[in-house]
């Protein structure tokens, strides 16, 4: 039942998490006012999916949770409060019909992300949520222990029963993405986990990948060769770009490599072309072809079983690896049994070294933000200032491609706004 008090309610940004929390506090029946930077609410949220918004997917609860890592657990209140079904009920109220087409990935029915966004501005301002557009919030207005309201680009303080941080991440600035959600939750003390790329395409020091650019195989699996992460790997479609790698399976292992990039100049990682085959069935499916065709130069047998531009740099990589040049003309009947064995072992995982990425401007998410340990799981709460909250990706918490991370932003954006319409109402 919705009860009768009004209490303001400050959110920071407009995209998912924001929107989502306004509805909350608002249908608890706080007054709500949203400050949004852009002159447009949701920019990121009409960009995610390709356009189309993959809303969530069908993981259960838990196995939702661990593929946001270790952080994962902290999510369980937050998805409690406004789990999958919710969600998809909650779009079905709002007449936004929603389609789980291949099986896995939810997206609107319409296959169009502005049906979502102009449903949540609607029922936001159906509840009566006010919108301040092209207003930027620089600072925190607090004492020692609480938070008190924001003050605005030009100065102006606004005062509030209760502030929501959804400033969402670093990555994307001209859909919005910057790092002042970040100084925001710094300046009431809370520590931020170095911000780093997430979801973004990753390049190699070798050049090859860049011969076979466009070129994309449906299903690798990657991982990172170091002792600690070997267990670990994605698996899906890889593009080969003009500097490396990216593709679903790239950019889902991107960010436990960027992280690794603030230590290290170089990050190793294997490539697996065939997931699916073992071992031995690679290296006779290799010698079968290669006793198949005697008189054919390597790169053409090879372009039997890859596009022409790859199996011709496999073939030389696999020869430069083992000191051969020029191992893609020579003829299978001919072949040292060294380049055989080099190009087996890049058949099975092959080597790439990494040692930068495609930067914010081109990542999905952001790995890192405000620390978790500073923030109530049961309620969205700051440990630190009374009254300030957290929703979303500014919090330290980034799920691979596939509806994690905008079901993260609406689950913990009902919970904080639940959450600081109780409080203010108190
Ligand atoms: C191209 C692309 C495709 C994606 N596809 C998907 C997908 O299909 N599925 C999925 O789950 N995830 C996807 N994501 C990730 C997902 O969009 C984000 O994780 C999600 O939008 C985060 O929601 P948020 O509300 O926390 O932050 P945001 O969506 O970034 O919203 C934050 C808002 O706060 C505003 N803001 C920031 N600072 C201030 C300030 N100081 N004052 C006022 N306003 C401020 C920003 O302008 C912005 O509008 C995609 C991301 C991108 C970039």
């Amino acid at each position: 039942m919705k009860s009768t008090y009004k209490q303001q309610i400050i959110i920071v940004g407009a995209g998912p998490a924001g929107l989502m929390a306004a509805f909350s506090a608002a249908q608890a029946g706080a007054s709500v006012l949203i400050l949004e930077k852009m002159k447009r609410p949701g920019l990121k949220l009409l960009a995610s999916g390709g356009g189309r918004c993959n809303l969530t997917n069908v993981l259960p609860q838990q196995e939702f949770m661990k593929a946001f890592g270790r952080n994962g657990r902290f999510m369980r209140d937050a998805l409690n409060s406004f789990s999958r079904d919710d969600l998809l009920e909650w779009m079905r109220a709002q007449k936004v019909d929603v389609d789980c087409v291949d099986g896995f990935y939810y997206f609107p029915a319409a296959a169009r992300s502005s049906v979502v966004l102009e449903a949540m501005v609607q029922v936001c301002q159906e509840n009566g949520v006010k919108f301040r557009l092209g207003e930027k919030v620089e600072k925190l207005v607090a004492t020692k222990e609480a938070i008190q309201g924001v003050q605005v680009a030009g100065g102006k303080v606004i005062y509030g029963k209760a502030v929501i941080l959804a400033c969402g991440g670093k990555s994307y600035s001209k859909l919005g993405g910057s790092s002042i959600g970040y100084q925001l939750a710094e300046q009431a003390g809370h520590k931020i986990i170095m911000p780093v790329p997430g979801m973004v395409g990753l390049k190699t020091i070798e050049r090859w990948p860049s011969c076979c650019t466009g070129i994309s195989l449906d299903k690798v699996r990657i991982s990172i060769d170091i002792k600690k992460y070997r267990k670990q790997y994605f698996e899906g479609a890889l593009v080969f770009t003009q500097d490396g790698i990216s593709g679903p399976a790239v950019v889902d292992i991107s960010a436990n490599v960027n992280e690794l990039l603030l230590e290290e100049e170089s990050v190793p990682v294997n490539v697996s072309f065939f997931p699916e085959k073992k071992e031995d069935e690679i290296s006779g499916m290799l010698k079968k072809l290669l006793e198949e065709n005697p008189r054919k130069k390597l790169s053409n047998i090879i372009s039997l079983i890859f596009p022409a531009a790859l199996a011709a740099a496999l073939c030389d990589y696999a020869g430069d690896l083992a000191g051969v040049t020029g191992a893609g003309g020579i003829k299978a009947a001919g072949l040292p049994g060294k380049v055989f064995k080099s190009l087996n072992n890049i058949l099975l995982s092959c080597p790439l070294w990494v040692n930068a990425n495609q930067g914010f401007e081109k990542a999905m998410v952001t790995r890192g933000g405000a620390d978790l340990k500073g923030i109530y799981p049961k309620t969205m709460e700051s440990r630190l200032k009374q009254h300030l909250y957290f929703a979303g990706e500014v919090v330290n918490l980034d799920g691979p491609c596939g509806g994690y991370n905008l079901q993260w932003a609406f689950s913990s954006g009902y919970l904080a706004g639940q959450s600081a319409a109780l409080e203010a109402s108190q």
